[in-house]
């Protein structure tokens, strides 16, 4: 069976065939580096990370860029509030960000462009829509016009009205059509702003993904991919401004996940009912979240909670309980011939889950089936493992065969005792290391990472006492 995916484009599944026999060029819309991530971010970086990782498995030769909007206007808000310029906050927001991803098992994109250092590409493509006439300056600004773009709304398969209804829209009076979105804002005082043709101003934010994707990846890209959320205005304006420069099609398949939702709620900043990633991480492993995520389908929402992610943690345990009961029966690295094994009842149990594994992700990456079946292969394992002498070649094959496969969802990699020992007992360096992580970051204001670091001290049972020489611990006693 060959890989198909869900094309948000066209509302169906297709087979995946991409514009170069081999080679997959793939981007995603990255964050704006405004403040922590929060766990739908981290959904959509480990959706992401698991569709490259399958696609590589599958020996394509990848490329996937992945952005950093460094420049926005929440992010000079935040700015002008904590008395910074929005650069500053951006690079701290950007290596919270890289903590956070590599705490997760998240792969760096291949490239990772930052809007700012990409001005002179988006003044490129606004000038070539102005001169195709589907942009128009007013007062500064410089506008794209969907009414001239007749395909707007494909992407939603929504019409101009009906988007309309739908959308929040500020109302200004110099654009044409309410929809009309903008390519380059006219500096306002105190704001960051860079020479155009237009004046001095800085891009709107849907450029930059359209300008960076075609910088690096071409004209048309196999995979554009984001969360459902992005689907309109953002993508819907970034096919029409590519498409009106360039006349070809900007991505041949559109992935786009679901929502992180509270008790049925999606969650939101604007709602306060939302997790960083860091305060989850304080009191669950990162497999934990990881395997939640993938527990579901990447098009599904999911119902984020406590309970949840005890139970993932649950089950996490109890795999690497198994591979470390098989560990400790093969003792040292043993040597296997596979050749030798094709008799053995498990070997066909697995390489039969192998099968299955792969059936499960062609089939628009379903992650959740995929794990079902690394399942009954661990349970397999199990099973085995109560026989009167079961083989050490045999066993180290079976477990090679689940890292394998637990590669491509990024899961089952750490060390059995690692795994099971973590959060257990920390060193001295590792307290101090959190204690100054907290001090920093009650410097910065932070309080819900200051908290969350006290919290995940407390679980280890490590108190903390704030002097007015700093910050001391002790061992907790019941
Ligand atoms: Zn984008």
């Amino acid at each position: 069976m060959a890989l198909r995916i869900y094309n948000t484009l066209n509302k169906r599944k297709e087979e995946f065939i991409p514009l170069q026999p081999g080679k997959v060029k793939i981007y995603v819309c990255g964050i704006t580096a405004y403040d922590y991530c929060h766990i739908g971010h981290a959904r959509s970086a480990v959706v992401f990370d698991v569709i490259v990782k399958y696609l590589r498995y599958l020996t394509y030769n990848v490329t996937f860029v992945r952005n950093f909007t460094d420049i926005d206007d929440k992010i000079i808000k935040r700015a002008q509030k904590e008395h910074k310029v929005p650069h500053e906050i951006a690079r701290y927001f950007i290596k919270a960000f890289y903590e956070d991803m590599e705490a997760l098992g998240v792969a760096k994109g291949d490239i990772e462009p930052k809007a700012t250092e990409h001005i002179p590409e988006m003044i490129a493509l606004v000038e070539k829509l102005l001169q195709k006439n589907y942009a128009y300056i007013a007062n500064g600004d410089v506008y794209f016009s969907v009414e001239r773009f007749h395909q707007y709304g494909k992407l939603s398969g929504r019409s101009l009205d009906e988007m309309l209804a739908g959308a929040r829209v500020e109302v200004t009076p110099q654009k044409r059509h309410p929809l009309d979105f903008v390519l380059w804002k006219k500096a306002k005082p105190n704001e960051p702003w860079w020479e155009s043709p237009w004046g001095r101003g800085r891009p709107g934010w849907h450029l930059e993904c359209s300008a960076m994707s075609m910088k690096y990846l071409g004209e048309t890209l196999d995979i554009h991919g984001g969360g459902q959320d992005l689907i309109f205005p953002h993508h819907e304006n970034e096919i029409a401004q590519s498409e009106a420069a360039t006349e070809k099609p900007f991505a041949k398949y559109w992935i786009h996940h679901g929502f992180v939702m509270v008790n049925k709620e999606k969650m939101s900043k604007s709602l306060g009912n939302f997790f960083t990633i860091r305060e989850v991480l304080a009191k669950f492993h990162p497999e934990a979240l990881r395997l939640f995520f993938l527990s579901h389908h990447y098009r599904s929402p999911i119902d984020f909670s406590d309970v949840a992610l005890k139970e993932t943690t649950n089950a996490l345990e109890r795999v690497y309980l198994t591979l470390k009961r098989a560990q400790d029966r093969i003792g040292k690295e043993v040597e296997f011939e596979e050749q030798a094994l094709k008799d053995k009842p498990l070997y066909h149990q697995l390489t039969g889950i192998e099968t299955k594994f792969k059936e499960a992700m062609d089939d628009d990456f379903n992650t959740a089936l995929a794990l079902a079946y690394l399942f009954s292969g661990i349970k397999a394992i199990n099973v085995y493992l109560e026989e009167k002498k079961p083989e050490k070649s045999l066993l180290a094959w079976a477990i090679a065969k689940i890292k394998t496969l637990g590669k491509v969802l990024g899961l089952y990699q750490s060390s059995p005792e690692t795994f099971l020992t973590q959060g257990v007992a920390l060193t001295k360096e590792e307290i101090q290391k959190l204690i100054d992580k907290r001090s920093e970051a009650r410097k910065m204001k932070d309080w819900a990472t200051a908290d969350a670091i006290r919290e995940k001290l407390r679980l280890a049972g490590i108190i903390l006492e704030d002097t007015p020489v700093g910050t001391t611990w002790r061992k907790k006693r019941d």
